[in-house]
């Protein structure tokens, strides 16, 4: 299934959404999707049914897919059918709402794909989300051109374009931050059959007890896992760019704000910089593991945190830009085979290790004055054609790679 090359870049609000983990293909948008449906063409129905289809259907009960489309139904019933095997033509995460009336009959129906970040497409395109930002560049080059320009650094190019910027950012920040604190102190056992401990509290209390680089590591991986560990229990989380990638980014923000003393206004513009990447590689490739597999999720968050860091700790346009390439460049092939289809393993260790891979990143494309041979946009489509040429088996389908070692 080819991974469109034309898709329009459409801002950071597409990028950090609120709602409820664990996954914003498969639990956010199809709960949306639900939502949407109930209160327009299914509100008189008696009863609904949902199929699922392709990479939501083979992953869907992992993910709390069923649990978040009965939910938004409620309390009127929902039968829920899995068709794993079929995938329908526009995106492999496709939904069919129906509105059934007393005799069980069809009254109304809409298919519906869930493409990824919570976003959701039907025949008439993109459904919903509200205005948009308009970006005169579709590209980073073109974005980089811009800076150089009008000697802008990037979140300020950013900040023409979106509206409300710092106070709706501020809004995510501090939504990132409660998720954070709330997994830290949380310990127990994650919901689902492979029984995951939470660690981040023992990760957190180890890490004091460390020294230097082992230290900083330590305490980075804490905190990334604080916010996943919180979506893996389906609680309230920020996609960054999606729920399953969504401990990166605020996992590194967190350390730099509380253990390096950067303000809150420079970690929001750190924000509006990593928000710009994660856009660019939603238009130019994708953000859904079902289409370009753990690369699009976990690989563009740690780009988009690289990236941040990057400017953060003082970096020219040039270096961010390096910074953003390297962490993409070395999560290339990375695929998506999450174990019983839950967002756990290896969904949680990987954003820990995708915070600390983002952090050398950033450090390394410091040490040089930004030069390099492959660009980011040129990374971004080596990271769409590897997507479009992963098997679907390694695509959120839970049908090969770790997933194949427990059935
Ligand atoms: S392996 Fe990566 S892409 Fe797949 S569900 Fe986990 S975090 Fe998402």
């Amino acid at each position: 299934m080819p991974v469109s090359k034309c898709k329009p870049l459409r801002g950071l609000r597409e990028i950090y959404r609120i709602g409820m983990g664990p996954s914003s293909s498969h639990s956010m948008g199809p709960r949306r999707a639900a939502e949407i449906f109930r209160d327009g063409d299914g509100s008189g129905a008696d009863s609904f049914r949902a199929t699922l289809y392709g990479s939501l259907a083979a992953t869907g009960k992992g993910h709390l897919s069923d649990v978040a489309v009965r939910e938004a139904f409620e309390p009127k019933e929902c039968k829920i059918n899995w068709r794993p095997r079929t995938f329908l033509p526009d995106h492999p995460n496709g939904l069919k709402l129906e509105a059934l009336d007393g005799d069980g009959k069809t009254t109304a129906a809409w298919t519906v794909f869930s493409t990824g970040g919570g976003e959701l497409t039907d025949g008439n395109g993109i459904v919903g989300g509200g205005p948009v930002a308009e970006y005169p560049f579709r590209t980073m080059d073109e974005l980089m051109q811009l800076c150089a320009n009008e000697e802008l650094p990037i979140w300020a190019v950013v900040e023409r374009h979106e509206r409300d910027l710092w106070s709706w950012l501020g809004e995510i920040w501090d939504t990132m931050q409660q998720c954070l604190r709330r997994g830290i102190d949380r310990e127990g056992i994650l919901p689902g059959p492979l029984k995951v401990k939470r660690h981040a509290p023992e990760k957190m209390s180890k890490a004091l007890e460390m020294k230097g680089a082992l230290r900083e590591m330590g305490l980075i991986s804490a905190y990334a896992l604080a916010v996943i560990e919180e979506n893996a229990a389906g609680g309230t989380i920020v996609t960054a760019p999606t729920c399953g990638s969504a401990g990166v980014v605020p996992g590194l923000l967190y350390y730099l704000q509380k253990h390096e003393g950067f303000e809150r206004q420079m970690i929001l513009q750190a924000l509006a910089t990593a928000g710009i990447v994660g856009a660019l590689i939603k238009a130019n490739a994708s953000i859904s593991g079902a289409e370009a597999g753990c690369q699009g999720e976990v690989g563009a968050a740690s780009s988009m945190a690289a990236a941040a860091v990057a400017q953060l700790l003082g970096g020219s346009v040039p270096q961010v830009e390096y910074a953003a390439e390297m962490a993409m460049e070395h999560s290339l092939g990375m695929t998506c085979d999450p174990i019983l289809g839950y967002v756990q393993i290896p969904c949680i260790e990987r954003n820990a290790a995708g915070a600390t891979r983002a952090y050398t990143c950033a450090g390394y494309a410091l040490q040089g004055d930004g030069s390099h041979r492959i660009s980011f946009d040129e990374v971004i489509e080596t990271m769409r054609q590897t997507g479009e040429d992963m098997s679907a088996d390694y695509r959120e389908t839970s049908r090969a790679g770790l997933a194949a070692l427990k059935k």
